[in-house]
């Protein structure tokens, strides 16, 4: 085996494109860090799959908005950040509560395409608190993911994935110099442990706390206020 991490992507210079790089270097990364472990200790859950590369992400578009060159930049890159963390919260929250129900209703009844889309539309406005001016009663047609029927639930662990990076995160900014190595066992342990372990042994944070989750969600907070603070004048 060569042992290397390779990205494949098509990168055309904007700004979405490097945060698609920084994600993909984040996988990179996770797979560096168990490269010489065995391989069938390398083979990771869905719940963390996507903890490294949300992550890195993260890390880069917190880098962009401190360095941004002009207000109009900040703001820019303000919005694109505040956007992922609507879609992480809201657009797939909508498809966990449309594939939880689906599943329920399924045990007892076909559900018809009409039953479908009433599901769905259902399911967007709890998530998005009702304050849409439309929503889409065919987003279960058109989104691959619902048809990948061996990997169920395959929208939980985007958002998992990305408030628990957020929550390393934050443990990173009082854990110092330390926090590197932690970073890297915690990766290398994440074929081997539950989440609620991991954090445990690797940052001292009981994940069963809503302080945890609390936290990990405050930088969005902070993304919002600034996003009016700077738009409102
Ligand atoms: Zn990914």
């Amino acid at each position: 085996m060569s042992n290397q991490s390779r990205v494949f992507m098509t990168y055309n210079g904007t700004p979405s494109s490097v945060q698609t790089l920084a994600h993909e270097l984040g996988h990179a990364y996770h797979q560096r860090a168990m490269g010489d472990m065995p391989y069938f200790s390398t083979r990771y859950s869905m719940s963390v799959a996507e903890t490294a590369s949300t992550l890195a992400e993260q890390l880069v578009a917190d880098a962009a908005v401190q360095e941004a060159a002009s207000e109009e930049e900040r703001i820019a890159l303000l919005d694109t950040k505040i956007n992922r963390s609507a879609a992480f919260f809201m657009n797939i929250h909508a498809r966990f509560l449309f594939e939880k129900r689906f599943y329920e209703r399924r045990k007892t009844e076909w559900l018809s395409a009409g039953a479908l889309k009433e599901l769905m539309v259902e399911a967007q406005k709890e998530a998005y608190h009702d304050q849409l001016s439309e929503y889409d009663p065919y987003f279960w047609a058109s989104k691959m993911h619902f048809f990948i029927t061996r990997v169920p639930f395959y929208n939980f662990p985007y958002t998992f994935g990305y408030l628990f990076s957020l929550g390393i995160l934050e443990h990173a900014k009082s854990a110092g110099s330390e926090f590197e190595s932690a970073y890297i066992d915690l990766l290398k342990d994440t074929a081997s442990m539950s989440v609620e372990d991991l954090s445990r042994k690797h940052l001292s944070k009981d994940l069963t706390d809503k302080q945890f989750w609390l936290d990990a969600a405050q930088p969005i907070v902070e993304d919002i206020e600034q996003f009016l603070k700077l738009t409102e004048a």
